[in-house]
């Protein structure tokens, strides 16, 4: 796959707007401002594909992406900003519970996003669940790398292993979308997930 081959192909606020094409999807996740469209055009090679810093208001779209013609590159809506409201709470549950619901034998990928510095929230754990209960094969990103020092790598990595209960072989990236540290692993982890 080659992912500088990316097009913007639409939002979907409705289950009646999703794609299930039988193209693999890569369900992209993560909570509001730990990076994930920084991560997305870092993956993409482009300054503004997805929208950095954009309105973490907006919680209630999926973007889709087609990447190289051959895959889907699902942007779902970032969560836990706290001043959402409760009403769009609401939406974005019941958009993620239509997303997971009947996806159709479709191969999907989630592609959990965490900040390496934290340990991951409760929201986090919840997608993680989500991902895990629908079957999909996981990737879990370690964003923003570049905020640690050396020494301070593993025992971060340890931890969001541990509360993730994260087994021997699963997928762990350590990421910057800000420098491109662990963009080929994470590129090669989601071309054999995409050959399976
Ligand atoms: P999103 O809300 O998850 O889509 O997050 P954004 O991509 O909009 O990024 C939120 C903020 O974090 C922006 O100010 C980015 O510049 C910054 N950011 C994203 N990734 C990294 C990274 O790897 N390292 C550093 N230092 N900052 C990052």
């Amino acid at each position: 796959l080659n992912f500088s081959k990316v097009e913007f192909l639409r939002s979907a606020a409705r289950c009646g707007d999703f794609l299930r094409d039988g193209r693999p999807q890569f369900a992209f996740a993560g909570r509001s401002n730990v990076g994930k469209s920084s991560v997305i055009n870092r993956l993409a090679g482009r300054k503004n594909l997805a929208y950095v810093g954009a309105s973490p208001g907006k919680t209630t779209q999926i973007n889709y992406f087609l990447v190289d013609g051959r895959a889907y590159l699902v942007d779902l809506p970032g969560y836990g900003y706290a001043k959402v409201s409760k009403a769009e709470k609401e939406r974005w549950g019941k958009l993620m519970e239509s997303y997971f619901q009947d996806k159709g034998g479709l191969i999907t990928t989630g592609v959990l996003i965490v900040d390496i510095r934290h340990k991951p929230t409760e929201n986090d754990l919840i997608m993680h669940y989500w991902f895990r209960e629908s079957g999909c094969p996981e990737i879990i990103v370690a964003n923003k790398l570049d905020k640690l020092k050396k020494s301070q790598v593993e025992p971060a990595l340890s931890l969001i292993r541990d509360t993730l209960e994260l087994a021997e072989g699963d997928a762990l990236v350590p990421f910057s979308a800000e420098k491109g540290t662990g963009k080929e692993e994470l590129i090669g982890l989601l071309n054999a997930a995409c050959e399976e």
